[in-house]
Formats: structure tokens, C-alpha cells, sequence
């Protein structure tokens, strides 16, 4: 099997650096990178549009037949549209994060959002990245990883990240938030984090980008000639 027409699920949890690498690699095979988290955070930004509160979980529901999204792919990057208009930045605010992070955990939001994620994932050829790909909506996915760091690891990324930005804020502070995150995130009721069975199991502490993306592209030549 040719590795550019490949499934690739890549889970783990925020700050493994998924979205990344996953371009990383998407460059460099001809995969087409497929974020899924940009779903969850557009329906976050219609709520927050609409003045629905993030813990209005039955008008978050009732609101989800108006939602409109659509997914184009323009210079190997994806643009997502919400009733017509591209959401640009709009859904990488901190607030748009806490929507997505409020929204992700109703089932019929996730329930609203599988069609579309299980056709673009029909057509192979993608590395799809996010929470559930391995286990859900590509359980028969010809590779899966689900990449991890330790959270000081990821709290030292995030902290640098944030410090760069000009943002004050401790590294302490920012390593208990995403202790506190990886344990929302995994105790979770619907689709909580979790690695998929067969899915390889990659701690990336010590690798650069260009690290994790050449580990994953290494086990997709692999798999690939292993189908061939
Ligand atoms: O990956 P990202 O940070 O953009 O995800 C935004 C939110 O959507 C996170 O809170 C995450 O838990 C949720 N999500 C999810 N399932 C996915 C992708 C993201 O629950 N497949």
C-alpha cells in the first residue's frame, strides 16, 4: 500500500503537540491533515455567539439543527465554515478552547459531529488528529499513535509558548492545569481519552516536530509495506 493513501489516527492529550506534528507529517507524505478539534470548537463558537451559556447543556443540544458546518481543504490546509463563514482564529481563543472543552463532553454534540468525520476519514489518505480517531472514528484506521508527553513536559511547552506570547503566568500554575485537564479529559463519560487497543503508544519527550513527525512517518513505511 502506497503510504500517501494511509489512515493515520493520532490521539493523545492537548499539548502533545498532535496538530504540530500531524502537519508536520501531512507535508511531508501528501496526507491530508484533518483537525477535528476545529469541529468541536466551531460548535463551542456558535453557542458562545448566541449568548448560550457553556454549562446550558440541553440549549447547547437545542441549538445544534441550526449549526452549519462545512469542512474545504485550500492549499493543504483546512478551512472550516460556520453557516457560511470561515471561522478563522476565531475558534483559538481561550474562551473558544473552554466552549470546545464544554461542548466536547455532550454525547449529542459528538453523536452531531460523526458523519462528517467518518465520510472525510472514508476517502483514506489522512492523518486525522483529536481524542477519539483510534477508537471511534477510525477504528479500523491502518495506523493509529496515540502520542503523549509527561505533563511537565507539556507544561514546559505550553508555559514557553505562553511566555513568548507575552502572557504572565507561572509554570506551576500551568502544570496543574493540565494535570487538572488530563483528568477531565480522561474520567470523562463520553469517548474520555483513552489510547485504542492497537494504537502505538508514543511519549515524545525529548523529540522536536521534526522528531515525532519522522517516528510517525517511520512506523507509516512499516505498516505500509506490512499491507503491500
Ligand atoms: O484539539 P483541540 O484542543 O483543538 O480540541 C478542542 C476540544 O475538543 C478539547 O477540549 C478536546 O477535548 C475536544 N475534542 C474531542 N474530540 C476530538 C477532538 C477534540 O473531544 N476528536
Amino acid at each position: 500500500m502506497e503510504i500517501c493513501k494511509l489512515r493515520v489516527a493520532l490521539d493523545g492529550p492537548s499539548g502533545a503537540g498532535k496538530s504540530t506534528v500531524a502537519k508536520a507529517v501531512a507535508a511531508k507524505t501528501g496526507l491530508v491533515y484533518v483537525d477535528t478539534g476545529a469541529l468541536y470548537r466551531t460548535v463551542g463558537l456558535y453557542a458562545a455567539e448566541h449568548g448560550i451559556k457553556m454549562d446550558d447543556t440541553q440549549g447547547i443540544i437545542d441549538m445544534l439543527p441550526e449549526v452549519e458546518i462545512k469542512l474545504a481543504y485550500e492549499n493543504g490546509e483546512q478551512k472550516v465554515y460556520l453557516c457560511g463563514e470561515a471561522v478563522g482564529n476565531k475558534i483559538r481563543t481561550e474562551s473558544a478552547s473552554a466552549y470546545a472543552s464544554a461542548v466536547s463532553k455532550i454525547p449529542e454534540v459528538r453523536a452531531f459531529l460523526l458523519d462528517m468525520q467518518k465520510k472525510i476519514a472514508a476517502g483514506g489518505g489522512v492523518i486525522m488528529d483529536g481524542r477519539d480517531i483510534g477508537t471511534v472514528i477510525m477504528p479500523d484506521a491502518e495506523l493509529k499513535v496515540f502520542m503523549t508527553a509527561t505533563p511537565e513536559e507539556r507544561a514546559r511547552r505550553r508555559h514557553k509558548e505562553q511566555v513568548e506570547k507575552g502572557i504572565d503566568v507561572s509554570y506551576e500554575s500551568v502544570l496543574e492545569n493540565i494535570i487538572a485537564r488530563d483528568k477531565q479529559d480522561s474520567e470523562r463519560e463520553a469517548a474520555p481519552l483513552r489510547p485504542a487497543d492497537d494504537a502505538v503508544y508514543f511519549v515524545n519527550d525529548g523529540y522536536d516536530v521534526e522528531g515525532s513527525a519522522d517516528y510517525i512517518i517511520d512506523l507509516m513505511e512499516k505498516r505500509a509495506s506490512g499491507l503491500e
